[in-house]
C-alpha cells in the first residue's frame, strides 16, 4: 500500500501539494475548514492535470487515478494514518499553534508534521507539540506543480532522522530541497520580500506605474516575473503577514511593510485570488 499523507488547507498551496504527491502515487487527504475551499481545491487540481496534459507532461491516461488518490475531509480527525502531514492553512501565528497542538493530538505517533509556512518560526510551531523533532518546515513555491525548490527548514529540535525523511519525499515527488536553518523568513522570503516591499513603496511615492516598476526588473535583472506580479500570485495578506514576522522577528525597520500594502489589504484587494491587486484580474 502507498503512503498516505495529509494536507492541512486546500488553499492555493495546499491543493498544490496535494496534486504534486497524488501525482506521484501517494493516498492524499485534503482538509479544510471550509467544504468550498476543499471543492474549489480539487476542481483546481482537475484542471492543472488537465493543462500538464495539453502540454504532453501528463498522460490522459493517469488523470483518474490521479484524482482518485486525493480525498478530502473537514476534520483533522483524517489524519489518522498519515505518515506525514504539511500545513499549508493561512499565514497566521496563532492559528497555526493551535492546528499544531490539534495535529499533535490527532497524527499516528511517529507521523511528521510539516508545515509550508512562509515564515512563521518552526521552532515556535513545534514548541506547541510534544513531538518537536518530528516538526519541520516544508515551503514549497507557488505554483506548486511547476516549481522546482522545497526549501526545508530545520527548527532547533529537528532531528536528522526527520530532516533525511522529509528530504526523501521531496526528491520522491520531483522536487529539489534546500536545507536551511530556522530564522524569520529562511531564506526565500528574507530575500524576496524586501524586493517586493521596495516595489510597492516605488508605486506609493509615484517612481513608475505598476508596468513599468515590473518591466524594469523582468527585462533588465531577467526575472520571470516582475515584483508586483509576484506579489499579485502570492497573495497580498500573506505578503504582509510575511513582512511582519520579518519586522518583529529581526527588529529592523527596513522590513516594516509598505502602507500602500496595508492599505490595498484593508481594501480586500488581496491580488490573483481577490481579482484585484496591483492588476485587475
Ligand atoms: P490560501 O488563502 O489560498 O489558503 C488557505 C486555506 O487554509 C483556506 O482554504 C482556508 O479555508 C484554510 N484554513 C484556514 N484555517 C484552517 C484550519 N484551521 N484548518 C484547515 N484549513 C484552514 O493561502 P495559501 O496561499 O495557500 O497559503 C497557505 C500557506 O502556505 C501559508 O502559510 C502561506 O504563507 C504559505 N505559502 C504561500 C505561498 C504563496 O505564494 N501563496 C508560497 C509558499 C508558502
Amino acid at each position: 500500500m502507498s503512503d498516505r499523507i495529509a494536507v492541512i488547507g486546500a488553499g492555493q498551496m495546499g491543493n498544490g501539494i496535494a496534486h504534486v504527491f497524488a501525482q506521484s502515487g501517494f493516498d492524499v487527504v485534503m482538509i479544510d475548514v471550509a467544504q468550498q475551499a476543499l471543492d474549489k481545491g480539487r476542481d483546481t487540481i482537475a484542471k492543472n492535470l488537465d493543462r500538464q496534459i495539453k502540454k504532453g507532461a501528463l498522460p490522459e491516461s493517469e488523470r483518474s487515478a490521479i484524482l482518485g488518490r486525493v480525498s478530502t475531509a473537514t476534520s483533522t480527525d483524517a489524519v489518522r494514518g498519515a505518515v506525514l502531514v504539511i500545513e499549508a492553512a493561512t499565514e497566521n501565528r496563532d492559528l497555526k499553534f493551535r492546528i499544531f497542538g490539534d495535529l499533535d493530538a490527532k497524527a499516528d505517533a511517529g507521523a511528521i508534521l510539516a508545515t509550508n509556512t512562509s515564515s512563521i518560526s518552526i521552532t515556535e510551531i513545534a514548541a506547541r507539540t510534544t513531538r518537536p523533532e518530528l516538526v519541520i518546515g516544508m515551503h514549497f513555491m507557488n505554483p506548486v506543480p511547476v516549481m522546482q525548490l522545497v526549501e526545508i527548514i530545520r527548527g532547533l529540535a529537528t532531528s536528522s532522522a526527520t530532516t533525511e525523511r522529509v528530504v526523501g519525499w521531496s526528491t520522491a515527488v520531483g522536487k529539489t530541497p534546500v536545507e536551511v536553518n530556522d530564522y524569520p523568513g529562511f531564506v526565500a522570503n528574507r530575500i524576496l520580500m524586501p524586493m517586493i516591499n521596495e516595489a510597492v513603496y516605488c508605486v506609493m511615492e509615484g517612481v513608475g506605474e505598476p508596468t513599468a516598476i515590473d518591466t524594469v526588473m523582468k527585462l533588465g535583472m531577467n526575472h520571470p516575473m516582475g515584483p508586483l506580479a509576484l506579489a499579485d500570485l502570492i497573495g497580498l495578506d500573506t505578503c504582509v503577514a510575511i513582512l511582519e514576522v520579518l519586522h518583529d522577528g529581526l527588529g529592523d525597520p527596513k522590513y516594516r511593510p509598505c502602507p500602500l500594502l496595508r492599505k490595498y489589504v484593508a481594501a480586500g484587494w488581496l491580488g490573483r485570488k481577490s481579482g484585484r491587486g496591483f492588476y485587475s484580474y
